[in-house]
């Protein structure tokens, strides 16, 4: 693709980075080959017979891994301190024999507040205060992580750990709400202890009580003011570990797992800066991850891989070790296969992770051989993580952006981005996890659209606008948005049974006029919405029949261009889901490039289930992206759709075989096609457009 302007600002920077900083700044930002670690469990490390298992093995296999990071426990409550010390002292030897085998060692503490309440009698005494649910139930394996008792407690704990001398240190995703629920069901955040009230109080500027919060828990204000404690603790908590590390070690990088949670403040940029320093120049890892323990639903593996990429999205550009979470956690080997825990790996690189961190060997008495499989797989695909990190690096995600935003965590009626994004990403359109101006398409939800303003909902619709009849109703509202000018449509009655849809005549269908798509009703009770026009240059893209073929909506899908020149897309009939027929998924993707005025920057153009990623350009306009088969059949003759000037693509394919393709078409509008000629299922290729 093209983007003369961003290109000469990319340039205009790079000689400002060169002139200035000199060039090791900008090569610092763009990782030369991915980052991998295993993680290795208590178990094995704390035997002699297994950790030497361990060597034994990932010395067949030289080039799998960089580094091994040691887990301090295998339990989920906090262990007390002398045991950790003693552990420390224990790894202190383990790190230097892994060092002796050429590679890196760090140690990943698993609970530095604790999560779930196992083996206790073994754990942390009960004179450390215990972090509280809203309704006041103990958690018995959770610290508060306010109080002095606790600081006391992580400066013993951590400075143990930076003594036994590892090259990085990791602090797990321990540190998290959401470990607990209460009686009444409500989420547990951080901690409600007597304490922590007081610290909240705070920020209510007034008395407050666990009754208070309860009652007003959906409370926008109540919301915010919740996640600002969660976010604030944590950095209170990175302040004191980052100081405490760094007089061990000055130049020891310190790591953070993530998930997506929105009642946490999602203040990645924040926490990330504390933890490099108070000059800011400290190295900082980022482990984002999410739940995917084992395949039984594939399309959880690429839910898990649009969350990390909302994660990633977050950080600031120069953290560049990003290690996706993969963890087959219970560990049982059948659960997932060594081909879709490397196919993770390669997922979550596609969406902006540099690495990952494989979690995957046994957590139970068991001898490492039977794991060998499992290495010898992710061996045999390291060549494709590394040349894939190196094509795409730091370069943000670049398509249709499903509207979020992490205040989204403020709202009870929480946007369902998820929900808005993987089925469009199934069938091939780019997905975008900041705003992309370039290609200006929005997926939006009516959720997002209630806690904007009216200026900003009004900005909303100058753009490429894909959404559904919720949505509409909502921005149509008189007493609220009264955004009907650019809506174009409104509420036109609602079809309860029998409704089919009825793709019409019109260019964008092309030749797929007259097919019909029925979600039947009678199973799956989603209302069907008519739609009817207000505006006279709305055109119908659906139409809705009966069983009897006779029509009962006009409209249920249309389109119409606005006065402010965006465009809009209102989609009446299932918005979200089941694009998987040829027709359908040619009149979606049909519909977003027209949403986007031909700026979509790609797309899949086969009649395929492949996911595919692309990334913002380099200053030299070269870009790439992944696609995925996320089938079990192979995709033979498939076609991509690129928006470049350049006649050639290099396509590699997952054993890093490289097919250069020229583009056998272009368009009016400036797409070229190119055809590759084999997907195979559950297989990835990275495109490569110079
Ligand atoms: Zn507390």
């Amino acid at each position: 693709m093209k983007s003369c302007i961003k290109t000469n600002k990319l340039l205009i920077l790079l000689f400002f980075a060169t002139t200035f900083l000199g060039p090791s700044f900008l090569e610092a930002k763009e990782p030369a080959s991915a980052s991998i670690s295993f993680r290795i469990g208590h178990n094995i490390w704390s035997d002699d017979a297994h950790f030497n298992q361990l060597l034994e093995l990932f010395d067949k296999y030289p080039n799998v891994t960089d580094e091994f990071t040691f887990f301090t426990q295998g339990t989920h409550a906090p262990i007390t301190d002398e045991e950790l010390e003693r552990r420390c002292l224990h790894l202190k030897k383990r790190i230097a024999e892994t060092h002796a085998h050429g590679y890196r060692a760090g140690i990943n503490i698993l609970c530095t507040i604790g999560q779930h309440p196992e083996d206790l009698p073994h754990s942390i005494g009960p004179e450390f205060p215990r972090a509280q649910t809203i309704d006041g139930t103990i958690a018995q394996a959770t610290l508060c992580p306010n109080n002095d008792m606790f600081r006391k407690r992580i400066r013993r704990i951590y400075k143990a750990i930076a003594d036994a001398g590892p090259d990085y240190i990791w602090i797990d995703d321990d540190v998290r709400t959401g470990h607990m629920l209460d009686s009444s069901g409500t989420p547990g955040s951080l901690c409600y202890c007597d304490n922590c009230m007081k610290i909240l109080a705070q920020k209510f500027d007034k008395e407050i009580t666990r009754e208070y919060l309860k009652e007003n828990f959906d409370a926008p204000e109540t919301l915010a003011k919740i996640r600002e404690f969660t976010s604030d603790s944590y950095n209170q908590l990175f302040s004191l570990i980052e100081e405490t590390v760094h007089q061990v070690n000055p130049d020891l990088p310190i790591g953070f797992m993530t998930g997506e949670r929105y009642d946490e403040g999602y203040d990645f940029a924040r926490w990330a800066k504390t933890l490099a320093g108070p000059n800011g120049d400290r190295e900082v890892y980022w482990r984002p991850g999410g739940g995917f323990y084992d395949q039984s639903s594939m399309s959880a593996l690429f839910g898990k891989s649009h969350e990390i990429g909302r994660q990633v999205s977050l950080l600031p550009p120069e953290i560049t070790v990003i290690q996706s979470e993969i963890e087959n956690f219970p560990y049982q080997l059948l659960m997932k296969s060594a081909n879709v825990t490397t196919l993770e790996a390669v997922s979550h690189i596609a969406v902006g992770c540099t690495g990952a961190a494989f979690n995957v060997l046994t957590g139970n008495n068991e001898p490492l051989d039977e794991y060998e499989d499992m290495v010898a797989t992710i061996a045999e695909r390291r060549p494709f993580f590394d040349l894939a990190v190196q094509k795409l690096g730091r370069k943000p995600n670049i398509g249709v952006f499903p509207l979020w935003e992490k205040e989204d965590g403020n709202f009870p009626n929480r946007t369902p981005v998820q929900a808005l994004t993987s089925c469009f990403s199934e069938i091939g359109i780019p997905i975008a996890y900041t705003f992309h101006e370039d290609t200006n398409v929005v997926l939006l939800s009516r959720a997002y659209l209630s806690h904007k303003t009216p200026e900003e909902a009004k900005n909303i619709f100058q753009r490429g606008v894909y959404t559904d009849l919720d949505a509409v109703n909502l921005a149509n509202d008189p007493a609220t948005y009264k955004l009907n000018d650019l809506t174009g449509m409104e509420y036109g009655g609602e079809i309860r049974v029998d409704g089919i849809e009825k793709i019409e005549e019109h260019p964008l269908n092309g030749a797929f006029a007259n097919r019909t798509r029925d979600l039947r009703q009678s199973f799956w009770r989603e209302p069907i919405y008519s739609l009817r026009k207000t505006r006279p240059n709305v055109e119908t893209l659906s139409s809705c029949i009966d069983y009897g073929g006779n029509q009962t909506a006009e409209t249920i899908v249309g389109i119409y261009e606005n006065s402010l020149g965006g465009r809009i897309c209102i989609n009446g009939y299932y918005p979200w889901s089941n694009f998987y027929s040829y027709s359908k998924q040619s009149q979606i993707r049909a519909i977003i490039r027209w949403l986007s005025k031909d700026r979509l920057p790609g797309y899949v153009d086969s009649f395929a289930k492949i996911n595919f990623w692309l990334r913002e350009p380099g200053p030299d306009g070269s870009f790439a992206g992944i696609a995925i088969n996320s089938n079990y059949d192979a995709v033979r003759e498939v076609a991509i759709m690129l928006k470049t000037d350049s006649d050639f693509i290099d396509v590699y394919d997952y054993n890093c075989q490289k097919t250069t393709i020229s583009s056998s078409y272009s368009d009016k509008d400036g797409y070229r096609r190119f055809i590759i000629s084999e997907i195979k299922p559950w297989e990835p290729v990275l495109i490569v457009c110079k």
